[in-house]
């Protein structure tokens, strides 16, 4: 790693915990991919004193970069751009061309703006301002050797001012010179069907300490993303190459994308790739399935329609699952998503098909049959699979899961139709 880094986020609600922390989660990310090392993340109550305090404890560890993230706003809890004042011993210079900006954005939105918003437009002396989206310039400045920049915490408007703007700084100070692109080779490998602890398991083997390779993984309802960053040093990036190989030596078809690539999504070209149309049958998803489907543009290559049967007499009529059926095994049954997959695969006359049916919760559970007791019906073709699952937590977390396992299983068959 290059150099160090250190957050300051301000702001009560992320205390009181009525807001995630995600500019911390972005941040943390996107310094790492340019080879900085975060060391220290505070949040820090909206009080004057308090921010200043920690910024002047973050300095005297004199990291490369120092972030601070929220409190540009117009309130009078916005108080970063006076904080970092009183620690640097800066006084605030007010910026016309700063005011002009923020009145333009009003003008823009067609909204009135009010006198507390003129000071935005003041921000710590010999600090240089970044362009902003929203209303809330940020500013940068080099403090001893550490570059000091304050975000706006409004997510979107950070993660802008980062790219646009701040990203390319930080290389700048870190390596002195002018347009010189990160040295960081990242990959990111997307996996499904392995929990984190068997992945950690898989990841300990492998040699990568003192390698100059840094391996992590990350976990979200969209299945676990391993992600390896190489230093820029040659010697490091021929050792991510050799370990991205053993790991997918390991894991196989386990992994089903790189980068960010959608589970969706690379269902989608694996059946444009063969020529094949894809329909969904839906109960627990409600429409989940086809949702994730067409989020991926050009869809209508692939994806012809779903129906979403919630009450049983749908099933029946409007993919034709026999009631004898749902009154013998009930609608969240293997047999079931047998019926709605072929239901819907030749009532829709597509080459492949999903069905979803289960217990999402939280009500609605039975001892033999369980919240989070889920079918998925696969068919490719004459080639019909069922597979039963047992998902945890939340409504939300269960669908999300279903929608995944189902995706899994078609592009498993796809990849092999002997595959089961
Ligand atoms: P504003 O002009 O909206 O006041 P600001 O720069 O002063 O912007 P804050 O007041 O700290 O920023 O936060 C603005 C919004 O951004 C709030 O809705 C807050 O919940 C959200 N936010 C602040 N910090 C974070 C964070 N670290 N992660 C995610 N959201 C955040
Ligand atoms: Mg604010």
């Amino acid at each position: 790693m290059r150099g160090t880094a250190e957050f300051i986020f301000t702001g009560d609600e992320l205390l009181r915990g009525d807001t995630i922390n995600t500019n911390q989660a972005y941040l943390g990310e996107g310094l790492l991919d340019v080879g900085v090392f975060p060391t220290h993340a505070l949040t820090v109550t909206d009080d004057r004193e308090a921010i200043a305090a920690a910024i002047g404890t973050a300095l005297e560890r004199r990291p490369d970069v120092l972030l601070i993230s929220g409190g540009l706003g117009p309130t009078e809890d916005d108080l970063t751009r006076e904080a970092v004042g009183d620690a640097l011993g800066r006084s605030l210079v007010h910026r016309e061309d700063l005011l002009d900006q923020i009145r333009a954005r009003f003008a823009q939105l067609g909204i009135p703006m009010g006198d507390s918003n003129r000071k935005q437009a003041l921000i710590p002396d010999g600090s240089t301002p970044m362009p902003f989206s929203g209303t809330a310039p940020g500013f940068w400045l080099i403090e001893g050797d550490t570059l000091l920049a304050a975000l706006p915490g409004v997510p979107r408007e950070l993660r802008q001012m980062w790219t646009d703007t701040l990203r390319p700084l930080v290389l700048t100070h870190l390596r002195g010179h002018e347009n010189d692109e990160t040295g960081v080779v990242v990959r990111r490998l997307r996996v499904h069907g392995m929990g984190e602890s068997t992945l950690a398991e898989v990841l300990r083997d492998i040699p990568w300490r003192g390698s100059g390779v840094d391996v992590g993984t990350r976990a979200a309802l969209d299945g676990i993303t391993v992600i390896l960053r190489a230093q820029p040093d040659p010697a490091a990036r021929i050792r991510l190459a050799r370990m991205e190989e053993q790991i997918r030596d390991i894991l196989g078809t386990k992994i089903y994308g790189t980068g960010d690539d959608d589970l969706a999504a690379v269902v989608g070209s694996l059946l444009r790739d063969r020529g094949l149309t894809v329909a969904t049958a839906e109960s627990c998803t409600g429409g989940l399935l086809a949702k994730r489907l067409t989020d991926t543009p050009g869809s209508s290559d692939y994806f012809v329609g779903g129906v979403v049967a919630y009450s049983d007499a749908l099933k029946t009529s409007l993919l034709g699952v026999d009631p004898a059926l749902l009154a013998a095994h009930g609608s969240v049954s293997q047999e079931v998503a047998r019926a709605m997959v072929e239901g819907v695969r030749d009532r829709l006359g597509a080459d492949c098909a999903l069905s979803t049916t289960g217990i999402a919760g939280p009500g609605g559970g039975h001892p033999d049959k369980p919240v989070g007791l889920v079918y998925v019906g696969a068919a490719i073709g004459a080639q019909v699979q069922v597979r039963r699952f047992t998902l945890f937590r939340t409504r939300d977390e269960i669908r999300e899961r279903t929608a995944q396992a189902a995706f899994d299983i078609l592009r498993r068959g796809l990849l092999d139709p002997l595959d089961k």
